[in-house]
């Protein structure tokens, strides 16, 4: 099971963090080790003194696929969840200064926790999905699908042309803007359209 990530994909995160808006989707990939499952905490690493969450829509791949043409990428997932790619941004920052891959800074033990996940025959095919998190209970990220410069389908034709999907794996669909620093104690939760989803504690 591989754990994939699309960066950039909401014009205001792009803007936020001062990168460019991407022409195609930008994806990196966190181990199996990143996961943590709903109900456990984080646990802050000693390695950053500026770890951001980064609340995502989370795809589940049900179909062992590569070369997936757009127009079919729909058959290739039929479950809906919402994670964090928490990310290191003291370390990110390092790397992108030296021109360095990211690894250390987003595929850290910890660094993806997933929530359950929901059929998406639940969403009407045609609307959009919205999501949000609360930080300490207060709304600090809003996201909609409609909202995304790439979307679900043309993320998995683009990842699929290069890296073979297989069942299970999961694909993090990049984050809107608000992302910011979490701190020992705080408590996060991430919403897809009303329903609580994630809850967890850093500690
Ligand atoms: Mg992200």
């Amino acid at each position: 099971m591989k754990i994939i990530c699309i960066g950039r994909n909401y014009r205001e995160h792009a803007k936020e963090l001062k990168n460019p808006v991407p022409n195609e989707p930008v994806f990196f990939m966190k181990p199996e080790t990143a996961l943590i499952r709903a109900g456990l905490p984080f646990f802050y690493p000693d390695f950053s003194k500026n770890v951001h969450y980064e609340a995502e829509l989370v795809l589940r791949i049900c179909k062992l696929g590569k070369h997936i043409q757009t127009r079919f990428a729909r058959n290739y997932f039929k479950e809906i969840g919402v994670g964090i790619d928490f990310t290191a941004r003291d370390l990110q920052d390092r790397c992108k200064e030296k021109g360095l891959p990211w690894e250390i800074a987003k595929a850290f033990d910890g660094s993806a926790p997933v929530s359950k996940f929901l059929s998406i025959t639940r969403f009407c095919q045609d609307s959009h999905i919205s999501f949000h998190m609360n930080l300490n209970g207060k709304t600090v990220q809003r996201g909609n699908t409609g909202d995304m410069i790439f979307s679900f389908e043309e993320i998995i034709s683009h990842v699929s042309h290069y890296v073979t999907l297989k069942i299970g794996d999961l694909i993090f669909t990049g984050t809107p803007a608000g992302v910011g620093e979490v701190k020992t104690g705080d408590h996060l939760e991430v919403f897809l359209e009303n329903e609580k989803m994630l809850s967890l504690d850093v500690k």
